[in-house]
């Protein structure tokens, strides 16, 4: 059985790449008589506004790419994720940062040159080094915190591993690649990373699809799939959208929401053939 899943934050209006990003997962689960589902990753605070789920599900089955059962939302989710931080909590798998922006820039430039990630600096491990007092005191003191994966404490672990891609075949994980990624936020006690694996395994996907350019996320989502004792999805990372410029399409790229171009006259299926290349 495939089961795939379209997984959009209802922060704006689809646009030509979450389209690509839909048809794939869509695609992939109705040429496998398989089950296609839409989960609303709407824990990104207040940039999430009720109106965006309602215009993501009218443009998706405008488009025919239609989703099985009830959309899932991660907000109706947080004890489950709760669940999972503190199981690695229990094994000193995180530690709690106190940092701020600022801070992690000024650490940054201390050190000349920031330890580099695929696509921002990584966290350069300020809080890893607090002793269980110091952490103590700055919790007791009321300074927000989020939670980090220790990933240095996880290699000796999970041993070596690797995620398989439909597209890009066998990829060894580097846990490295992405640092000691927030796995709950200051605000509301989870994050990305964290939510993404574990709804992936509640919703029973076999099939991860998803824009390449989320591909080193993958190293981390992997690495936590085996922390805690989660299946192995299969993967495929698709090609990404470009704008005239050769730039990822983003939500800015206003004029090519989905909504725009049906108000300009365009049908489902020329909307959909401009996603073809
Ligand atoms: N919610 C993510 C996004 O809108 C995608 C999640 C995923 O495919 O892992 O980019």
């Amino acid at each position: 059985m495939t089961v795939t899943r379209f997984a959009p934050s209802p922060t704006g209006r689809l646009h030509l790449g979450h389209v690509l990003a839909a048809k794939v997962a869509h695609d992939l689960a109705r040429e496998a008589n398989g089950t296609f589902l839409l989960r609303h990753e709407d824990i990104d605070g207040p940039r999430v506004r009720e109106e965006f789920y309602q215009g993501i599900e009218e443009d998706l089955e405008w488009l025919c790419l239609k989703w099985d059962g009830e959309p899932l939302r991660q907000t109706h989710r947080i004890t489950a994720y709760e669940a999972a931080l503190e199981s690695l909590r229990a094994r000193n798998l995180v530690y709690p940062c106190f940092c701020t922006r600022r801070e992690i820039q000024d650490e940054w430039a201390r050190m000349g040159a920031a330890p580099q990630g695929p696509e921002a600096p990584v966290y350069p491990g300020t809080c890893q080094k607090l002793t269980p007092t110091q952490q103590r005191e700055k919790i007791h003191s009321g300074i927000p915190y989020a939670w980090r994966l220790d990933s240095g404490k996880t290699v000796d672990l999970t041993g070596p591993l690797t995620f398989h891609d439909l597209r890009l075949g066998k990829i060894p994980v580097s846990p490295e690649l992405l640092g000691d990624v927030v796995l709950a936020r200051k605000d509301i006690g989870t994050a990305y990373h964290l939510a993404v694996v574990v709804d992936d395994a509640f919703q029973e996907i076999t099939h991860v699809t998803r824009g390449e350019d989320l591909l080193s996320s993958t190293h981390v989502h992997r690495l936590l799939q085996v922390l805690l004792g989660l299946p192995e999805p299969i993967y495929l990372h698709h090609r990404l959208m470009l704008d005239e410029n050769g730039k990822r399409l983003a939500k800015r790229n206003d004029s090519l929401s989905i909504a725009t171009l049906r108000e300009s006259g365009m049908s489902p299926t020329e909307v959909l053939s401009l996603i073809e290349s």
